[in-house]
């Protein structure tokens, strides 16, 4: 059985609640795996650490990354960049540690193409009313922001049929266990040939 680890693609819309799950995810011994941080040329938002939540950039820095090949996928989100460095997910893949990646969609489909092995898993909120309730509560964004990823958000969760599996962020620890669940299943599974 092959000893590489398995890269595991989290999606779904901002507010949705992916950084909550994730770090729940990291604080239980039980499931182990990496955190990819991604590439942004977004402001920081309070409380936000550049090499911890993001590699802050900016647009000339990113787009050199682009030209250098230096990125397994990247996207425009909401007039930004966003992307995955590519070097950091191959050596811990190769040294047989599980990736887990936190991206929007078209970013998703992007590492679809390129690691067609990956696990790609869609968390959705319960409603899209609530979803707006979550932006605005964070108090991170404007109405005219908030008002953008509502806009994308929509075209998100249309985009869901090409996941493999969906989890309903209804509760936390609920959507934690679903998605431990699903990685151990994802462990047994038989590998193609
Ligand atoms: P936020 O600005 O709320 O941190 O992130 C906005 C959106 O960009 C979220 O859906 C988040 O998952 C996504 N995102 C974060 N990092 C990446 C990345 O490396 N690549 C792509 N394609 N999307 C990302």
């Amino acid at each position: 059985m092959s000893t590489r680890g398995m890269l595991i693609v989290l999606s779904g819309p901002s507010g949705v609640g992916k950084g909550t799950v994730r770090k729940a995810m990291l604080k239980k011994s039980s499931i182990r795996f990496d955190y990819s941080v991604s590439m942004t040329t977004r402001n920081m938002r309070p409380g936000e650490e550049d090499g911890v939540d993001y590699y802050f950039r900016t647009n000339e820095e990113f787009e050199d990354e682009i030209a250098n090949g230096g990125m397994l996928e990247y996207a425009k989100y909401v007039d930004h960049y966003y992307g995955t460095p590519l070097k950091y997910v191959n050596e811990k893949l190769d040294k047989g540690i599980d990736v887990l990646l936190e991206i929007e969609v078209n970013g998703a489909m992007q590492v679809r193409d390129k690691m067609p092995d990956g696990v790609f898993i869609f968390l959705t909120p319960p409603d899209l009313p609530s979803l707006r309730r979550r932006i605005t509560h964070r108090g991170t964004d404007d109405v005219k922001t908030i008002d953008k990823r509502m806009e994308q958000a929509k075209k998100e969760i249309e985009m869901m049929s090409n996941y493999d599996y969906a989890v309903v962020n209804d509760k936390i620890p609920n959507a934690v266990k679903k998605i431990e669940g699903i990685i151990r299943s994802e462990h047994l599974r038989v590998p193609r040939v």
